[in-house]
């Protein structure tokens, strides 16, 4: 069996509650979705037995002890995912998934070898595209067995109505998770803050952990 691989690279998390911490990462090629705001739409990559690519893991281990499994949607390619998961995973490597939330069956198939899962929500509003609110409930009930926190992405348009009813999906599911909202990057100017602050505010009434990080990766210029 073979994975679709766009990258590999050793860097600092860029995003969420594990901002830097050293990484290795895997950048799954392919996604079921298209953000408006998306950086990381692939057009190359390269294919790799799960023991070919857990050997590259292996020899560039330097300092680091968790992997970070990206994408793209690394959960489109849940069978080789799976098998290169339980070899990182015997090496005692914490398995980090990064996912859009949106294929709960394949999650269920994998969810056993993982150990953090950093998984986004995505607001219509923001992306541009259409809800996801019954996927991302089914899927935050099974991601809710392993640690798990939320990243949403808030730009101009992301309406009020949106965050209302991401609130009612997590008092719903898990409302004991933290959420951080992060300013679409392309549009970061102060109206922008003065949003976000506003949502944050808005959560935080609701009793929900929420924090504001930027996709840091960005800013200070890693990859
Ligand atoms: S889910 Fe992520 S990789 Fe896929 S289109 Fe959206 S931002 Fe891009």
């Amino acid at each position: 069996m073979k994975g679709k691989v766009a990258e590999l690279f050793e860097s600092i998390q860029g995003e969420g509650l594990y901002f830097g911490e050293k990484q290795f990462f895997v950048r799954f090629f392919g996604c079921n979705l298209s953000c408006k705001f998306c950086d990381t739409k692939l057009n190359y990559f390269k294919e790799y037995e799960p023991g070919e690519l857990f050997s590259i893991i292996k020899q560039s281990r330097d300092g680091f002890r968790s992997v970070s499994f990206t994408g793209g949607e690394p959960l489109l390619q849940k069978d080789f995912l799976k098998e290169i998961l339980k070899l990182t995973k015997a090496e005692n490597l914490h398995n980090y998934l990064e996912t859009n939330g949106t294929l709960p069956e394949a999650l269920e198939e994998v969810i056993d070898y993982i150990d953090i899962i950093a998984m986004d929500l995505k607001l219509p509003s923001s992306t541009g595209m259409g809800n996801f609110w019954e996927k991302h409930a089914r899927f935050l009930n099974i991601a809710s067995r392993k640690e798990v926190f939320l990243k949403t992405v808030i730009s101009m348009g992301t309406k009020d109505s949106d965050l209302k009813e991401m609130i009612k999906l997590l008092k719903s599911t898990n409302p004991a998770l933290t959420l951080v909202l992060q300013p679409d990057y392309f549009q970061s100017d102060i109206a922008l803050t003065k949003r976000i602050e506003k949502f944050r505010d808005m959560i935080t009434q609701e009793n929900i952990a929420t924090c504001i990080i930027p996709q840091m990766h960005k800013i200070i210029g890693a990859p």
